[in-house]
């Protein structure tokens, strides 16, 4: 970098958890920083997806990624949607940036594998992205935005970790309904800490007396096979079965804290319809023989329910002129980050493979940052010994080597080209009515949340 005013400049897609991680690492080396988000609040799935009981670690992460965004070079657009407010090829040829990475998340739903399942959606049917949004923002004063009831004896289609807080939002949102019927008040934090029994046991209540039928997980495996309890691939039997009965223990006691109930073993075939609703679910019995999953012998199972949740997994939201491999985007490696399509682009945190949690989303965006600096624009500088997980840093490094290979450095952008880019980006501040982070913050968080 040279000191005539000759800087880099990069954007990221994404204020979250990943993209507030790739800010500040690049902006540690130097480079200018411009973090596009499409809300208002830049706190994406910490807000919207991990369940707003999680009160303490919410706020942490908050704050951690106010502290990112407010460093100096990071310049903050928010309430700006990339394939809305700005096209993509626009953003990543027109503008001058010397890279653009990708850290948009996963916000949209996996179909539910059944026909006609899209014509369903809202009548009957319902994903988990939309229901856990309203879980977390239903109390809010100002919310707008869809209303759901969770009926008793909801069916959940699912079997991560995510499916689990869905079974859990469920059976709260019954109970506490079935109490305030009862003129019980009983808070939302008091009732999942302390669990569905014991409360109920306290009030000297049943499930039955508050009428009640607990929900119910379908999962197409076990629960020893859950997604749960990573199993390392060169796990002995012995910590295999260990861990196996691990899951087993997380999700039976689950259960019993909440009082739903699990169904191993059943695939989702078709949808029950009546007139024009959803009212259940046709299952297909499955099977594990070695390791894989088969079909049962026998005929499905016709399971009726009065709203049935999918929360099979996450994937990205499509953006128009962004190029798809299946459900993800085009990217060559998850240890690069690279989008094949087009040169100086790059995917980190949830975009990449649609999983992950906190700490993996953080981790990737600095990864992918770091070798973005090194490997794309040529920023010399070593990773912070141990800021990586040995394996990730292995192939990661191994991947920058191929990209070194076949990528020129490139050179900082001249100081009037970095203006015409903050030029643009101040434009649409003003726009917005952006001032600066935390006076935007304080506008823009609703009163009851203050
Ligand atoms: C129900 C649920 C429970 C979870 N529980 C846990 C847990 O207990 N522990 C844990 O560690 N993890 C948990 N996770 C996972 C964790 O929250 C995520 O893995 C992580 O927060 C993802 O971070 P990210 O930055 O990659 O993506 P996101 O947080 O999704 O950030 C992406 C950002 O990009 C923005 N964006 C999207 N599209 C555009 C666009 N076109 N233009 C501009 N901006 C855009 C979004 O608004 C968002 O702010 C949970 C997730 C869910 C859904």
């Amino acid at each position: 970098m040279t000191d005539t005013g000759a800087k880099h400049v990069v954007a990221i897609v994404g204020a979250a958890t990943s993209g507030a991680e790739a800010a500040s690492v690049l902006a540690d080396r130097g480079c200018v920083v411009v973090v596009i988000e499409m809300n208002d609040r830049p706190y994406g799935k910490i807000e919207d997806g991990l369940p707003r009981w999680h009160k303490k670690q919410r706020g942490e992460e908050y704050e951690k990624i106010g502290q990112k965004l407010t460093k100096p070079g990071v310049h903050f657009l928010p309430r700006t949607k990339i394939g809305r407010d700005v096209e993509f090829l626009d953003l990543a040829k027109n503008w001058g940036l010397s890279a653009v990475l990708l850290a948009n998340g996963a916000w949209r739903d996996r179909p539910l594998p059944v026909p006609e399942a899209e014509k369903y959606v809202g009548k009957g049917l319902v994903y988990q992205n939309s229901l856990v949004y309203w879980f977390n923002h239903y109390p809010e004063k100002g919310y707008s935005g869809v209303r759901y009831e969770i009926p008793p004896g909801t069916i959940v289609v699912g079997g991560g970790l995510a499916s689990f807080d869905v079974v859990k939002i469920c059976m709260i949102e019954t109970v506490l309904r079935g109490l305030a019927a009862r003129g019980h008040h009983v808070e939302m934090h008091d009732l999942e800490r302390n669990g569905v029994p014991k409360t109920l046991q306290g009030l000297g209540l049943t499930l039955e007396q508050l009428g009640v039928v607990p929900c119910t997980l379908y999962y197409r495996r076990r629960a020893k096979d859950m997604p749960i309890a990573e199993i390392p691939r060169d796990a002995t039997p012995e910590e295999r079965a260990k861990r196996e009965t691990v899951r087993e223990k997380i999700l039976g006691n689950l259960a019993t804290k909440f009082g739903f109930k699990f169904q191993p073993l059943h695939a989702p075939l078709g949808l029950l319809v009546e007139g024009d609703r959803c009212v259940g679910l046709r299952f297909k019995r499955t099977e594990m023989k070695e390791g894989k999953l088969v079909d049962a012998p026998g005929p499905p199972v016709e399971v009726r329910g009065p709203l049935v949740v999918s929360s099979i997994g996450s994937i990205p939201e499509p953006i128009p002129q962004v190029d798809m491999k299946g459900e993800l985007y085009a990217f060559g490696s998850e240890d690069t980050g690279e989008y094949l399509p087009v040169p100086g682009v790059f995917g980190l945190g949830n975009v990449i493979t649609g999983k992950g949690n906190i700490r993996v989303s953080m981790d990737h965006g600095r990864q992918i940052a770091e070798h973005v600096a090194r490997a794309y624009l040529g920023l010399d500088g070593e990773i912070p010994a141990g800021s990586l997980a040995p394996a990730a840093e292995a192939r990661g490094q191994a991947a920058a080597a191929a990209v070194l290979a076949h990528v020129a450095k490139k050179p900082p952008l001249p100081a009037a080209q970095v203006e015409r880019i903050l030029a643009r980006v101040r434009e649409r501040q003003g726009k917005i009515g952006y001032g600066d982070y935390q006076g935007w913050i304080r506008k823009v968080t609703p009163p009851d949340l203050q």
